[in-house]
């Protein structure tokens, strides 16, 4: 595979999506994107923030059509062909990850149905995580 799109946000092993976050060693909080220096618990003094791979599997919190271009960093096609996004909300994270649709448009999605991470190219170039069926 070549190299993410994000160094150090996501990783494919064996065809499989995991994404990179932290987790601090104090409270337990983990952060996606990772987060480096100190918990940003304002009731944690843990300076210890080790790797960890987040949960794959998630239900949708919200989704839209991307109709124009989302601004950069996002990478686009040209010419450009809307894409689905969802924030999906990590069942054992709790926490919320914005990522493209593959394969689904917003006619099949629901709030609350369960989407699993998967990962495809970015407008055709750099691997980028996604959300797929399960
Ligand atoms: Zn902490």
């Amino acid at each position: 595979m070549t190299a993410p799109v994000i160094d150090g946000w996501f990783t494919v092993d064996d065809g499989t999506a995991h994404l990179l976050g932290t987790r601090c060693s104090d409270c337990r909080t983990v952060y996606f994107p990772p987060q480096t220096g100190f918990c940003r618990n304002p009731h944690c003094d843990g300076e210890d923030l080790a790797g960890t791979r987040l949960s794959r599997r998630g239900t949708v919190w919200s989704y839209t059509n991307a109709c124009y271009p989302p601004p950069a960093p996002f990478v686009t096609a040209e010419p450009y062909t809307p894409v689905t996004l969802a924030a999906v909300e990590l069942a054992e994270e709790g926490i919320v990850v914005l990522g493209q649709v593959k394969d689904l448009t917003v006619e099949d999605l629901r709030v609350g149905m369960e989407l699993e991470l998967t990962w495809g190219p970015l407008a055709d170039g750099p691997p980028v995580w996604m959300w797929g069926r399960p």
